[in-house]
């Protein structure tokens, strides 16, 4: 179903949610996509390669106030205020779901939309809404929760548990379950202490920067699943389809339900019933960096979001809430810490691990898309020689540092890297001193490729 389109005007609205892995650039793009957006109708060179700005159809933007939501609201001022600041410095990230809103009205590209003769156009302008969410993607991992059994789910839990780095994170949890078996009587004491070791083990494998950890909410330390009713973890050998009574693997297998029930199910409702468009941001270069294990289970975390925003009938939202989504765009962020060819090598590279096409002006009407971006641009490119040879580089201040620095970051690879590329880590990335912009925000932030993104997820709206 396309989004909402109301009234005679055609008033229309959209509902955008943004999500990716905690520290991939939600609250940098949230607030480079409102601020830019608010000022391009006056500046229509900030988004060229948004249509509707290029054109200079766009008249107005500004952000507006929800009422009757408890949801937290995004704290743009914030977030300008950090980049406002001397020096500028990145504000601090998202923990939960946030909203914010923006009204941008714009002259329609349609018939009553050429300017006429006299260069006005002809029509009146119309307004589209947009609702702007954020949620943390480690949510997005539990979705496969839903179709899966205790059973299922402990099994291929356990099966990745006992590979590569991740087997020694998972010892003192393996090892204590090999003290208390499944079907063995079941207290809620050797509950709590089995699923504190899968807490830790879980939370190891984050800082060795894997990804695909179930459940997400135990990432959190603030999360309501600290209490006891929802302290679980797989079990090796819980292989009946229906743990018995009394059981640790019963105990398990009711908590692994409630956590179901009271937190998967309901979010899943919500992104079916509450988003229009999506947009997932992956930081490639952390994975890439952090070696062959975090870049093959990163690349095993984007199959499974992309499977559970397949369309069509078989996909999950559809099945379960006859979800609506119909446009899903994969960025790699953070790409000004490359230059111009090695932006195109991580768009290629993102696109690859997700076996869709690029993102590019003739496929951009495509359901899925992927592309690299940088939201709040730092650097510039530049030239340099090393051992006589001319090399591409970024030039920026480090965070904190007080001369700019050329940046050599090596090449990104196109496709998964050969074994022998993971000898080295990829390279050690600097972080790069945001821009200074305006207390306002009004004159827009330094980024990109967020108009192509823009055009890909809005681009049909403000037509
Ligand atoms: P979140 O946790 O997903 O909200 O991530 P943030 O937006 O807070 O980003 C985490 C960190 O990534 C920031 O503090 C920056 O250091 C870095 N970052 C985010 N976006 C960009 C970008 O466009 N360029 C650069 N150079 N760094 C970025």
């Amino acid at each position: 179903m396309p989004p909402k389109l109301t009234g005679i005007w055609r008033n229309r609205s959209l509902r955008l949610a943004i999500t990716g892995l905690s520290g991939s650039g939600k609250t940098a793009l949230i607030t480079s996509l409102i601020a830019n957006l608010v000022a391009a109708p006056a500046q229509p060179n900030r988004l060229p390669f948004l249509r509707a700005a290029s054109e200079q159809r766009l008249v107005g933007a500004n952000r507006t106030r929800r009422r009757g939501t408890a949801d937290a609201v995004f704290p743009f001022q914030e977030t300008v205020a950090a980049l406002a600041a001397d020096p500028p410095h990145w504000p601090a990230s998202t923990t939960d779901f946030r909203r914010t809103g923006l009204a941008v009205r714009f002259h329609s590209a349609g018939l009553f939309g050429i300017p006429n003769p006299f260069g006005h156009f002809a029509d009146r302008a119309v307004e589209m809404t947009i609702e702007i969410t954020d949620y943390p993607g480690e949510w997005l991992l539990d979705l496969p929760l839903l179709a899966q059994t205790y059973q299922d789910w402990s099994r291929t839990t356990l099966d990745l548990a006992r590979q590569g780095i991740r087997a020694a994170l998972a010892r003192d949890w393996l090892g204590f379950l090999d003290r208390h078996p499944a079907y063995a009587r079941g207290d809620a004491e050797t509950a709590q202490r089995a699923h504190d070791l899968y807490r830790e083990y879980l939370v190891g494998c984050r800082r060795e920067h894997l990804s695909l950890l179930q459940p997400g909410r135990f990432l959190d330390p603030a999360s309501a699943t600290s209490g006891p009713g929802l302290a679980f973890c797989p079990l090796p050998g819980a292989s009946h389809a229906r743990s018995p009574a009394g059981t640790l693997a019963a105990v398990m297998e009711s908590r692994f339900e409630t956590y179901k029930r009271i937190f998967v199910r309901p979010f899943l409702s919500q992104l079916a019933r509450g988003v229009d468009r999506q947009i997932v941001l992956v930081d490639v270069f952390r994975a890439l960096n952090a070696g062959e294990e975090a870049f093959s289970d990163q690349r095993r975390s984007l199959e499974t979001i992309l499977e559970s925003f397949r369309f069509g009938r078989r996909g999950l939202l559809h099945v379960l809430f006859g979800g609506r989504i119909d446009r899903v765009l994969f960025a790699a962020t953070k790409a000004d810490h490359v230059p111009a060819l090695q932006r195109d090598h991580l768009e290629a590279l993102i696109s690859h691990m997700l076996a869709v096409p690029a993102l590019s002006a003739e496929r951009a009407r495509a359901r899925v898309a992927a592309t690299a971006l940088a939201s709040i641009r730092c650097t510039e490119d530049g030239v340099d020689e090393i051992d006589g040879r001319k090399v591409d580089v970024v030039i920026g201040l480090p965070q904190g540092g007080d001369r700019r620095i050329h940046f050599f970051p090596g090449i990104v690879p196109v496709t998964a890297p050969p074994p022998g590329f993971w000898g080295d880590r990829f390279t050690e990335f600097p972080v790069f001193q945001p821009p200074r912009v305006q207390h306002s925000g009004q004159e827009g932030i330094p980024h990109i490729n967020l108009d192509k993104a823009l055009d890909f997820l809005l681009g049909d709206m403000l037509a």
